[in-house]
């Protein structure tokens, strides 16, 4: 049991522990197998290259895709400024018009802001109470001068799952290409590009266990073969569209990772259920605390909520020494701003300041889960309490 003597970690959304199964894959490409994939000269490029080649079909096969459809990125951020910039510059003659929701990532938002500064037009679609997008608002955004619509598959705060299936087949029936950010869904819910009609997806490999600083976007070669213009430009790696040496270790983790998600996430699935509802139980004996997002159409081990009167800083500097989670509060450059995901669902700043995210994962155990419910009903009560708490 953990005695506190590190804070136990349920900030999964953020990042997660590489599995020690994908460290063991990864280890051999450091040292011993770490040619170029790039040097077709001789035996230290070929092996890096199968070894590449293997993990590039296996992430395909985790989509519905094939290899030659998936791009190798440093990230989803680079995934996401690939698809969307991308995009726009080449389809540059048929509109200058995007859609996307209030609740998506930054790495999908500034792009788009980027891009209403070069004369695109920016459509930010509003959300529900419960953080799910009203298709017909959907529709109605649509345009003839419509080249792109970007909507995640799994929100990163309060882990709510867009209908993407219906999202994809309201897009291709006008011709009009589907984004989605799925960082947060791989390896968690099933993906099938086919499916639910998706022309691009960003990927990432650390919140599944897997290395930081790979990625992937997916990108559509058939029905329709998605144009893209490419943002690095140099050695013309991945067929031109992301120049750069292949980073074969992370690729390799990235590929194990994966696999090791879809061939555990049922029963890994039901366990986080099991976890997350048992903290709420917990919590939820409390008054004013409420919950953010969609009560069953979210990821399974996420868990957002506000809690009334208490001040949001007093609430994560109090279990600071106990357990790792995140607030619904972003410091960027030292200024402390709500939420813009529970602003959008439509809370007050005050509850969205006062609010935690849970982000339980594959190594998070029963007992953790109590010992945490404790420590954070005993600090929202402590403050509730204290006079000189805000
Ligand atoms: C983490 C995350 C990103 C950024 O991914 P990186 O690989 O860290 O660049 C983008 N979108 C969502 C939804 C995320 O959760």
């Amino acid at each position: 049991m953990n005695t506190f003597s590190h804070p136990i970690y349920l900030d999964c959304h953020a990042t997660t522990p590489v599995d020690e199964r994908v460290m063991a894959a990864m280890i051999p490409f450091f040292t011993q197998y770490f040619g170029n994939p790039a040097s077709v000269g001789h035996q230290y490029g070929w092996e890096a290259e199968a070894a590449v080649q293997q993990a590039r079909e296996q992430l395909a096969a985790a989509i519905a895709a094939t290899p030659e459809e998936i791009i190798f990125t440093s990230g989803a951020t680079e995934a996401n400024n690939l698809a969307i910039k991308g995009v726009a510059e080449a389809y540059l003659d048929r509109g200058r018009h995007i859609v996307t929701v209030a609740t998506e990532h930054n790495a999908v938002l500034d792009p788009c802001h980027y891009l209403r500064s070069l004369g695109f037009e920016i459509t930010s679609l509003p959300v529900q109470p419960d953080g799910l997008i009203n298709l017909a608002d959907l529709e109605n955004a649509l345009r003839p001068d419509t080249i792109l619509v970007s909507v995640m598959a799994a929100n990163n705060e309060i882990g709510v799952l867009q209908p993407i299936a219906k999202i994809g087949s309201l897009c291709h029936q006008r011709g009009i290409l589907f984004h989605t950010d799925a960082a947060q869904a791989i390896g968690k819910i099933p993906l099938d590009v086919n499916a639910m009609q998706i022309d691009l997806m960003s990927l990432t490999a650390h919140k599944i266990y897997g290395p930081k600083g790979i990625g992937a976007l997916y990108v559509r070669r058939r029905d329709p073969r998605v144009q893209l213009a490419p943002q690095l430009h140099g050695g013309g790696h991945e067929r031109g569209i992301r120049s750069g040496t292949l980073y074969t270790p992370q690729i390799v983790g990235f590929a194990a990772a994966v696999q090791l998600g879809i061939d555990e996430r049922v029963a890994e699935t039901a366990r986080l259920i099991q976890l997350r509802d048992r903290l709420w139980q917990h919590l939820n004996q409390l008054d004013g605390i409420f919950l953010n997002g969609h009560a069953t159409q979210r990821l399974a081990g996420n868990l957002n909520f506000s809690v009334e009167g208490v001040d949001g800083q007093a609430l994560l500097l109090g279990l600071q020494p106990h357990v790792a989670v995140s607030s619904g509060s972003a410091c960027t450059a030292a200024k402390v701003t709500p939420s813009h995901v529970l602003q959008a669902i439509g809370r007050s700043d005050a509850l969205a300041y006062a609010s935690l995210r849970f982000g339980i994962g594959r190594f998070n155990t029963k007992a953790e889960i109590d010992q945490v419910a404790e420590q954070a009903i005993a600090t929202i009560k402590a403050l509730r309490h204290s006079a000189i708490a805000f």
